[in-house]
């Protein structure tokens, strides 16, 4: 029996208190890991302190001074992180003539510098132990752009270029940097969305569902385990087949 355990590590997800992020903090708290997780959302982030029993920090990660002021106490306390998972991340849609400077800067802080200031702030010990997992929730939108969503499309092919930089800076350290791209995951972001679109994004779907934030923790068990110590500078879709 094949046995994913992640027992001694400590995984640090942004974005975890809800939606797929909170998906992925109880899939590693399950695999063994100790979780520690970075949001917005003060509700979200008491109510997994109630299951993990670790550390969870109401904290803007588009901060750069917050991420690396917070990255001290987490390493006083923890000593490392051995995987981070840069997933927190936000929509501001609305069609380039009409987007503001407010929409564009906020999507690109939040969906793209915030995994710079993440890195920044917690690439040392993995240098130390020579040894480091960083998985950037990027998107298929970062793929293939939408109208409407130049900010947030900017941002995920951003994050995906950035990842492809980070796994080359690091390789040499064991530390890999991957990428993953969900299609549409039910959560309460897509929640926004109304049923009719809902109903003609499944049309382009293959499979003709919406993911589950379960799918894509599942690929992030996958890329913090050891069964992908071969894999970096990577993008893994999770689409139900949308892009092929
Ligand atoms: P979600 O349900 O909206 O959850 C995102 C979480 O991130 C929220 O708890 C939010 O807190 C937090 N957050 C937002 N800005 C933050 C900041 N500056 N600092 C710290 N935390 C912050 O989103 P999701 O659907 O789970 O998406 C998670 C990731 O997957 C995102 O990067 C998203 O772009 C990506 N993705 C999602 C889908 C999808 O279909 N759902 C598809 C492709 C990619 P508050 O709400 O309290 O601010």
């Amino acid at each position: 029996m094949i046995n994913i355990d992640l027992t001694g590590k400590v995984a640090l997800v942004t974005g975890g208190a809800r939606g797929i992020g909170r998906a992925i903090a109880l899939k590693l708290h399950e695999a063994g890991a100790r979780v520690i997780v970075f949001d917005l959302d003060e509700t979200g982030l008491n109510e997994l302190k109630e299951i993990t029993k670790e550390e969870v920090y109401k904290i803007d990660v588009s901060n750069f001074e917050e991420v690396q002021t917070i990255s001290k106490i987490v390493l006083e306390k923890y000593e490392k992180v051995d995987i981070l998972i840069n997933n927190a991340g936000i929509t501001r849609d609305n069609l380039v003539m009409r987007m503001n400077e407010k929409e564009w800067d906020m999507v690109l802080n939040v969906n793209l510098k915030s995994a710079f200031n993440m890195v920044k702030g917690f690439y040392r010990p993995m240098l130390k132990n020579r040894f480091g997992r960083i998985i950037n929730m990027a998107s298929v939108i970062g793929l293939m752009g939408n109208a409407g969503q130049a900010n947030y499309a900017a941002s995920k092919g951003g994050l995906i270029a950035f990842t492809k930089s980070v796994a080359k800076e690091f390789a040499s350290k064991n530390i890999t940097a991957n990428a993953i791209a969900p299609g549409f995951i039910a959560t309460p972001m897509t929640e926004q969305l109304t049923e009719a679109n809902k109903e003609e994004y499944k049309k382009v779907i293959p499979l003709k569902r919406f993911g589950q934030p379960e799918d894509v923790a599942n690929i992030v068990l996958f890329l913090s385990s050891q069964l992908s110590d071969y894999v970096t500078g990577q993008v893994i879709n999770c689409d139900g087949g949308m892009i092929m």
